[in-house]
């Protein structure tokens, strides 16, 4: 069926295992064996090129059909994914002496986070083994993203979340009509609740660093900033949104690549996922450099930071503390795809408080006009703070990905942005509203 994929490799011991052999993880490796999907880039290159790409009017991520674990992009659900926003962020930039910074907004997908990647390729993948109900643990937005695209084709879902999810998150999943269990206890709690359902009631897992295939819908985010950056560039544009098909002659059968990727990492899945798909592009030849990954995590969940720093792949458990409440991971699950990620395109991991992440939303709001929830502000608080630190050249063209908006998390917002100028409901309250204002008004 899939004659596109090889097979399944154990990130740990190596063994590799047919498709249909394993459903989830190395049997010799518990839950800990992630599988990561092989390609045969031959089968691939004869079916696809970047020019047949850029012709392609499908602007979600159904363009990539041909390098996703899928038979067919109408498994996919029927609301476009991806194909979101580009820009180049002068004025942000300037703040930073970075004349080539972008941002990749991926809050403007369906569900409002990057996790729609992921949930419609797991969709896709239980939709082919005709499987009835899928499940996952989730801080908010890999369910509410699963919740909303499972009610497109409709197949129930059942979600684990951690009791102290930000509200707007587990608004979503009321609404999309998943059935909600609120797990009295941490994300990492939850998760494992979610394993043993899956086991116990032989749910589809959507769980991230346990489906070898959530990565796999992931990596699209890295065709995407490949072929963008390159239309962009090329075509000397300051924004674009989803995909143009006059591309072809700009794109040719080449992409180019921005020099680095600022994102934000909490389970390591989508920073594994962005390594991958790159990985992909460098095997097709359809890239000659890889960007190097940048990793940021929070100073009170850094447990892949500390594993990177101290040059293993072997990770210590934290009790996390911070308030960007998607990458708050005390056992992060996709910990080798993530360290992979960055040692192998020389990149690194970055640590960040929540007081600069904060001031990452004021700027990103104010300079850029994203509205970025905390964890996808993280990327750019990552990117002032490798700035200060002497990391970047100026030359550097740099991709920032934001992966969530700030709707979802509006406490967390009001906290970066502040309160609004109290005025009495009379006439001379205009009379002082000069001292009050700013000076250029
Ligand atoms: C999930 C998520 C992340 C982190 O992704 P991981 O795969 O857990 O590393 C970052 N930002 C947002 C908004 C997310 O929802
Ligand atoms: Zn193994």
């Amino acid at each position: 069926m899939h004659t596109h994929i090889l097979g399944l490799r154990c990130v740990i011991c190596g063994a590799t295992y047919a498709p249909d052999e394993v459903e989830y993880v190395c049997p010799h490796h518990g839950d800990e064996g992630i599988l990561d999907v092989v390609y045969d880039y031959k089968v691939i290159a004869r079916r696809t090129t970047p020019a047949r790409i850029a012709r392609d009017p499908d602007t979600s991520i159904g363009r990539y059909e041909a390098l996703l674990p899928i038979t067919d992009r109408t498994m996919l659900p029927p609301i476009p994914v991806g194909g979101t926003p580009m820009y180049h962020a002068r004025r942000l930039g300037e703040r930073l002496g970075l004349p080539h910074l972008y941002i990749k907004d991926d809050g403007r997908n369906p569900s409002a986070s990057f996790k729609d990647r992921a949930s419609a390729v797991g969709i896709a993948r239980a939709r082919e083994l005709g499987r009835h109900t899928i499940t996952a643990a989730s801080t908010g937005n890999a369910a509410a993203s699963l919740a909303l695209l499972a009610a497109a084709v409709d197949l129930p879902t059942v979600i684990f979340v951690p009791a102290n999810a930000p509200e707007a998150k587990v608004a979503q999943l009321l609404i999309h009509g998943a059935t909600v269990l609120a797990v009295q206890g941490s994300y990492d709690e939850a998760y494992d609740l979610s394993l043993a359902a899956t086991r116990r009631f032989g749910w589809y897992s959507r769980n991230t660093g346990y489906n070898p295939y959530l990565s796999e819908g992931k990596k699209s985010a890295a065709f995407e900033i490949c072929e963008q950056f390159t239309a962009m560039t090329r075509l000397r544009l300051s924004a674009l949104h989803g995909h143009r098909s006059d591309w072809t002659h700009a794109t040719g059968d080449r992409w180019d690549a921005p020099d680095r990727i600022f994102v934000a990492v909490g389970d390591g899945c989508i920073i594994g996922g962005l390594g991958k798909g790159l990985r992909d592009l460098a095997a097709l030849g359809w890239i000659e450099k890889i960007p190097r990954l940048m990793g940021v995590q929070a100073e009170g969940s850094a447990a892949i930071y500390q594993a990177w720093k101290a040059g293993t792949e072997t990770i210590t458990p934290v009790t996390p503390t911070t308030l960007a409440d998607s990458i708050s991971v005390g056992k992060p699950r996709d910990a080798i795809k993530a360290l992979r990620a960055v040692r192998e395109t020389n990149g690194a991991m970055i640590l960040v408080q929540d007081e600069e992440i904060l001031e990452a939303m004021r700027q990103l709001g104010r300079d850029a006009a994203i509205f970025a929830e905390p964890a996808a502000a993280a990327a750019f608080a990552g990117l002032i703070r490798a700035v200060q630190e002497g990391h970047i050249d100026p030359a550097e063209r740099i991709v920032v990905l934001i992966t969530g908006h700030g709707l979802k998390d509006v406490r967390a917002a009001v906290q970066a942005a502040g309160r609004p100028v109290p005025l009495p409901p009379t006439a001379d309250a205009l009379d002082r509203l000069k001292e009050w204002l700013p000076s250029q008004l």
